[in-house]
């Protein structure tokens, strides 16, 4: 299957001041169906000649008509990208699907939220301000909040629509011009959103997409003198070298790395309006979410009864071809899958409750697994350490709060976390000392509104995405004190 029909734009270029450019390499790289494991086009290999050229012309943007454009004309152009967006609902899913292998329903919800982020930026753009502050006798003092310049974002393939959303959304709205290294096992929507931007207007230059390899494009952008931020979405290894990169000019990062986030069950949780939270945090886009659930605590006292209907929920799970819109799809590459294949061979000495079911007709070359859960795993094995980024959960017993918040807060990580007890005083106490960036009370995920706040600690990084504590990243605060007597 090649993808000739669903395109409207050249995926084999880079997009560089607003045009289609081939890279300067002129090389490019197959993109592969996971559903199939066949290439379905080619992309352009950008290297840090195309890293070049975008810096400049961002650079260019903020010296002409993007930098001269008011915080409410940004505003503008934003909201008619989600408006447009919205009117490429099923192609840009279906690439997605394609591209990334996640189900189309998935995919589906993922253009809604990057139409969501630009509306959610286009309509925040003029209400970002500075603040007066009162001083001394004969002080007028305020500050102001200023676009950092080029902004630099590497975005992994697990959520390309998502993390385009709340990462170059906030930083346009911002006033900044944007450089876009995408992932190189999927970077469809990267283009395809460049485009619809180009169409509604974005100026020539605000936005450049290089698609390539992470160790030449990308490694270039971080490294670029004249970038001035960069955002930085995937795995701690490479965030390690991208913050490395970074210091070398100074350069102020934002890290989110994933996680190894749990849910508290406690005995005296709604477990029916639990279970499918806690499955679906699990198995959603295969398990390759940075803030997906991989470690389920539970209460003795409703231990059983979790595992045993979270078991039947697992035996039900089907799994298949991204088109086919199943409950699970195939992982994104051979190598993600020889990744979870090796966690799973790690649990062969632990129980496993249940499996969900690879559907018969695959396609062979496809990067599929089954879905797992194991149950009565030590809280110290590697299967509930480290994150797998795989349709992998492990379910811990804990006997009371002192001990469920212990492992809660055992792993290196510190993403999402979410508490499921009718104890009002409980929710307080354990919302305070869990070691994460959300925290969620009898749900999980909150529907990951644009409204809300998004980040780590520890080895799931740094930096606040979404909300306004994404404008606040990618601007600089300058204060002003002016003393007239
Ligand atoms: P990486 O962290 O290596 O890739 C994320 C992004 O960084 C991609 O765009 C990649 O480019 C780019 N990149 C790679 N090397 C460099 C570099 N030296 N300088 C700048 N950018 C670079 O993740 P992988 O795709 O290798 O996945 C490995 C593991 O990472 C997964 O199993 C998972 O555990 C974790 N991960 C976490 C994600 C999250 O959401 N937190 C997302 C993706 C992965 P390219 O891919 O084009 O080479």
């Amino acid at each position: 299957m090649t993808l000739e029909n669903d395109l409207w734009f050249n995926p084999n270029k880079c997009f560089i001041n607003g045009r289609w450019i081939q890279s300067q390499s002129g090389k490019t790289l197959p993109m592969v169906d996971p559903s199939t494991g066949e290439t379905i086009c080619e992309i352009a290999r950008g290297n840090a000649a195309d890293i070049d050229a975008a810096v400049n012309a961002a650079t260019d943007a903020l010296i002409g008509e993007w930098g001269q454009k008011t915080a409410a004309e940004r505003g503008r152009i934003l909201t008619a990208l989600g408006q447009k967006i919205l009117t490429k609902v099923d192609e840009l899913a279906r690439l997605e699907a394609l591209d990334v292998g996640k189900p189309l329903k998935q995919a589906r919800a993922d253009v809604l939220a990057l139409a969501r982020y630009m509306e959610f930026y286009g309509g925040a753009a003029d209400k970002l301000h500075g603040d007066t502050i009162p001083y001394l006798d004969g002080y007028t003092v305020y500050t102001l909040r200023e676009p950092h310049g080029i902004t630099g974002h590497i975005v992994p393939w697990n959520y390309p629509m998502q993390i385009i959303g709340r990462s170059v959304g906030a930083a346009l709205a911002a006033g900044n011009a944007a450089v876009l290294k995408p992932a190189e096992e999927a970077c469809l929507t990267a283009l395809a959103f460049a485009d619809l931007a180009r169409q509604v207007g974005l100026p020539e230059g605000a936005l450049n997409v290089v698609p390539g390899l992470g160790a030449e494009a990308g490694a270039a952008l971080t490294a670029h003198a004249g970038i001035h931020h960069v955002s930085f979405t995937g795995s701690v290894a490479t965030g390690s070298l991208v913050q490395a990169s970074a210091a070398r000019h100074t350069v102020p990062v934002t890290l989110e790395l994933g996680g190894k986030s749990p849910q508290l069950v406690f005995d005296d949780a709604d477990i029916d309006a639990a279970l499918p939270f806690l499955v679906n945090a699990g198995i959603q886009n295969a398990g390759q979410t940075c803030s997906a659930s991989s470690r389920i605590l539970v209460q003795r006292g409703v231990y059983d009864h979790v595992v045993n209907q979270m078991a039947k929920c697992y035996q039900n799970l089907r799994v298949g071809p991204a088109l086919n819109d199943l409950d699970v799809g195939p992982l994104i590459s051979a190598r993600q899958q020889q990744l979870v294949s090796s966690f799973l061979d790690q649990g062969q000495d632990l129980e496993v409750a249940a499996k969900g079911v690879i559907e018969k007709d695959v396609p062979n070359g496809g990067f599929y697994i089954q879905p797992t859960l194991f149950t009565n795993v030590p809280a110290t094995h590697a299967l509930a350490r480290d994150e797998i980024f795989g349709p992998v959960q492990v379910v811990i017993p804990f006997d009371d709060e002192a001990e469920a918040l212990a492992i809660a807060n055992g792993t290196d990580y510190g993403l999402v976390a979410s508490i499921w007890s009718r104890d009002g005083a409980r929710q307080m106490r354990l919302a305070r000392s869990i070691k994460s960036g959300q925290v969620f009370i009898n749900n999980y995920g909150a529907g990951g509104g644009a409204e809300l706040p998004f980040g780590g600690s520890g080895k799931s990084g740094h930096g606040r995405e979404k909300g306004f504590e994404a404008l606040y990243g990618f601007t600089k605060l300058k204060t002003v004190a002016a003393y007239h007597g």
